[in-house]
């Protein structure tokens, strides 16, 4: 029961029938209280789309670790005859995780959009990291991979394995030529090695006719760190259903997100603690994602000034009296409402600076103005758990915000936005180590950015470019990046 002051109250707590009833709600706080406490739910799932994940629910039921389908498929895998999807009634695909936690987030969402438009069933390897973070996200069964999957160690599949799609391509043991794909007898299972150091062969992945080809293969095996949604739009075999599914096309990462993700009790116990402790009795509450990657760094003063020329650009964090340059946005922003800025970073010296702004000038308007920062880990460390619980409770905490300032390109930001349902505005990256004249962009949608374009000459069917062309922009963070709007 969460009847706290600032939660939303009589929020729908599942989310426009987005979510099943029927948990055991002690076993996941999180599925049935988050709903109070977001501030913005701008999209209602379609009628569509809960059609579909009720009906993937029941497949996931039907074919799900511990079924006697699952028994049957798993059976098939290991006998290592080739097989097709004909002769299965389940199919799967397993994701397989890969770099950090919004990447990982961004890449099994669009893993399960897969699942969806493909029909398979999406299980998970759990890594040591990976687990106790979130609940399981399917009523009456497991995403859990079990732990005696037939391929070993799964960790060793890359670019280079021979089942990887691209080389069983370029070794002519698979054909997307579809005359011959028809009759040809599939492996087992394919690896789809779609992370950014694909090689040529494996874009393929990203064609119609190679989509038919996959369709007859029982078991994928999927490791990537992007948002490949974007893709998925410009291949024929999936363009109407997603269109039928998101009418509103900047909705995808922002619906699934809110339906696949819950933290697990440990993680929304932190969440929870530090909303009520910090955040909850603010009026309105400001998110702040500083991300400042090794490749792009500028020095802390020189990002300490982006973020308040970008703050002063877009009005986002109070303006303090006495500063000349602010006064119009000041008399714009004049309300004395109270404010808590959250600030996400793993260095605490943007915290430090704009805590002693706060406490060194009043903000214009006379409201109180609380900064906050969880956690400050220093550097991102791989493989730990812990460290991935404090990220993930950080992401959700973001997306409880009215505002959002977040770090373009940050995966992680992405993340946040999108389970916020708001358009951020987005710092800038630094080029050649260089302040970039334009600190921050205002986000054209909610949805994240896939960070690479297939760029792969397909056959086939193609989708209509020009209706493609309207909703599809390059990235305001990442040039050719590819961004639904
Ligand atoms: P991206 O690299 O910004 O796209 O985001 P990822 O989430 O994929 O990877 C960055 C990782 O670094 C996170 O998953 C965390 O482990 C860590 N990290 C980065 N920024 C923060 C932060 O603000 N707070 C916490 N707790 N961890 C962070």
């Amino acid at each position: 029961n969460v009847s706290r002051p600032s939660a939303t109250s009589g929020a729908d707590e599942l989310f426009g029938g987005l979510l099943a009833p029927g948990f055991d709600r002690r076993t996941c706080l999180s599925r049935y209280q988050s709903p109070h406490y977001y501030k913005h739910s701008p999209y209602a799932p379609s009628p569509h789309l809960l059609q579909k994940l009720r009906d993937y629910e029941a497949r996931h039921r039907k074919c799900g670790p511990g079924t006697p389908l699952y028994a049957k498929s798993v059976d098939h895998l290991r006998s290592g005859s080739s097989s097709s999807t004909e002769d299965d009634e389940c199919n799967y695909v397993v994701w397989i995780p890969y770099n950090g936690l919004g990447n990982r987030m961004l890449s099994l969402l669009s893993t399960f959009l897969y699942a969806l438009l493909t029909g398979r069933v999406l299980l998970v390897q759990s890594t040591d990291d990976f687990t106790d973070l979130f609940c399981e996200p399917f009523p009456g069964g497991t995403w859990a991979l079990p732990p005696d999957f037939p391929v070993a160690d799964m960790s060793r599949l890359g670019a280079r394995s021979n089942e990887s799609y691209g080389n069983l391509l370029d070794d002519k043991k698979i054909s997307n030529d579809l005359a011959k794909a028809t009759a040809q007898s599939v492996p087992p299972y394919v690896y789809l090695h779609l992370a950014h150091d694909l090689r040529r062969s494996d874009r393929r992945f990203y064609c119609n006719d190679d989509q038919l080809v996959l369709a007859k293969v029982n078991w994928l095996l999927l490791q990537n760190d992007f948002y490949f949604v974007p893709a998925l739009y410009d291949m024929a075999e999936f363009e109407g259903e997603l269109r039928r599914l998101f009418p509103a096309m900047e909705s995808v990462a922002h619906l699934l997100g809110r339906y696949l993700f819950h933290p697990s009790n440990s993680v929304w116990g932190m969440i929870t603690r530090y909303y009520h402790s910090y955040l909850a009795q603010a009026e309105e509450r400001i998110g702040v994602q500083i991300r400042m990657f090794s490749w792009a760094s500028i020095p802390v003063d020189d990002m300490y000034d982006q973020i308040m020329a970008c703050s002063r650009q877009e009005h986002i964090l109070p303006d303090v009296d006495g500063d000349e340059a602010n006064t119009t946005s000041a008399a714009a922003n004049g309300s004395s409402k109270s404010k808590a800025i959250l600030i996400a970073s793993l260095r605490a010296e943007y915290y430090e600076r704009i805590k002693s702004t706060y406490y060194e000038h009043a903000a214009e308007g006379g409201g109180g103005v609380g900064v906050f920062q969880p956690s400050h880990e220093e550097k991102q460390t791989m493989g730990q758990r812990s460290h991935n619980q404090k990220a993930l409770a950080e992401i959700y905490l973001l997306s409880f915000s009215d505002v959002l300032l977040t770090t373009g390109i940050s995966t992680f930001g992405y993340m946040s936005s999108s389970l916020a349902g708001l358009r951020p505005t987005m710092l800038m990256i630094a080029k050649d180590h260089k302040v970039p004249e334009t600190p921050c962009v205002r986000a054209m949608s909610m949805e994240p950015c896939f960070h690479m374009t297939p760029d792969v000459k397909c056959h086939g069917k193609e989708v209509n470019k020009e209706e493609l062309s309207r909703h599809v922009k390059e990235c305001e963070d990442v040039p050719k990046g590819m961004k639904w709007i």
